[in-house]
């Protein structure tokens, strides 16, 4: 089991309220992503979860259970921090069980619950070796078994990934992601990377000034976001947001259209530009348009294979079936 809700949680530093009054049900074995630029508060509210802060107002119930005065150590979740925090005289072993042996767990248990937790780890080979003697992706997996054989209600992730190189990053999505499909134990984690919210999360809770701004499935965020703070945060590269003349013809203050959604020829089209900076990344090609009339560059995704370049002369074709409107407060009108 592992449900948390969080009812009018507030937190405070001081005079400045970081988290104003939030609202939020994480449902048991569900992988939650908190997601949002850096300073914007995942951290403390992941804090408040755990108990490391306390609320300066409201409640946090873990399984229906009042648990805003517990203890950390009583509210059954485990935290994985982003800095390994491994000791390093001691082996694999002795890292994964020493959580057990603080609480005083008999020898035959811990080493049972060690070895299990190697197994879904893929540590299985290295459980007498020294964390210097580890790759960086293993010993975040040894981060990871300590806080497993915990037995958690829930695993709490701290930017867990942001000191691993680009490919060890997506290495370690795909296998913490498979834990959680093995373990179907609740996972909270937080990250700034949308890309990780976008592929770990069954779903996403994007926050801003301590406020959230949506919650939703990735492709409801995708397909729908709620304002233009969320339409510009979730997917890569950024929705193109267009405002003036180009809005109002649709009748909103600003309109989104994403960069997969503007077909690009150097023949005809709704809208004359030149092209700027080109991007190839080889499957795809990202163009970055100056339009006449509209303030800023558009931003086009096409084929890989289309040979376009500064300079080029070219036409855009917006499918206005994928536009999305919003209102002078930056609203979606639905
Ligand atoms: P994030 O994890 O999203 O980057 P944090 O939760 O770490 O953001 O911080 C949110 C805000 O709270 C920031 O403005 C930060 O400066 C402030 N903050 C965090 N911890 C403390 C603290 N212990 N004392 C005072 N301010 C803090
Ligand atoms: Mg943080």
């Amino acid at each position: 089991m592992g449900q948390i809700t969080l009812n009018k949680v507030t937190k405070q530093f001081g005079d400045v309220q970081v988290i104003p009054p939030l609202d939020l049900t994480i449902e048991d074995g569900e992988f939650v992503v908190f997601v949002g630029p850096s300073g914007c508060g995942k951290s403390t509210l992941l804090r408040l979860i755990a108990g490391l802060e306390d609320v300066s107002s409201g409640q946090i119930k873990i399984d229906g259970q009042d648990a805003t005065e517990l203890a950390p150590a009583k509210r059954r979740l485990a935290m994985v921090f982003q800095s390994y925090a491994l000791y390093p005289h001691m082996s694999v072993r002795k890292n994964i069980a020493f959580p057990m042996k603080m609480a005083g767990i008999d020898r035959e248990t811990q080493n049972r619950k060690v070895e299990a937790a190697a197994k879904v780890l893929n540590l299985t080979d290295y459980l007498d070796r020294r964390p210097g003697q580890l790759s960086g992706g293993q010993r975040q997996r040894v981060a990871i078994g300590r806080a497993i054989v915990r037995e958690p209600a829930a695993f709490l992730f701290d930017e867990p990934l942001s000191n691993l190189d680009a490919a060890l990053r997506v290495n370690m999505r795909l296998e913490i992601s498979e834990l959680h499909q093995n373990l179907e134990t609740t996972m909270v984690y937080v990250t700034h990377d949308q890309v990780e919210a976008m592929t770990m999360a069954d779903k996403i809770v994007v926050l801003q000034k301590g406020v959230i701004e949506q919650v939703g499935s990735p492709l409801d965020l995708y397909k729908e976001p709620a304002n233009t703070f969320v339409a510009g945060f979730i997917g890569s590269p950024k929705m193109n947001l267009i405002s003036g003349p180009q809005a109002q013809k649709q009748n909103a203050h600003t309109i989104g259209i994403r960069p997969e959604h503007i077909g690009i020829s150097s023949t005809e089209g709704a809208w004359q530009g030149v092209v700027g900076v080109s991007e190839h990344l080889g499957s795809d090609s990202f163009f970055h348009v100056t339009v006449n009339g509209l303030a800023d560059p558009i931003t086009v995704r096409a084929s890989g294979e289309i040979g376009l370049h500064h300079g080029d002369k070219v036409y855009l074709s917006p499918d206005l079936t994928k536009l999305h409107r919003f209102n002078d407060k930056g609203l979606r009108i639905t």
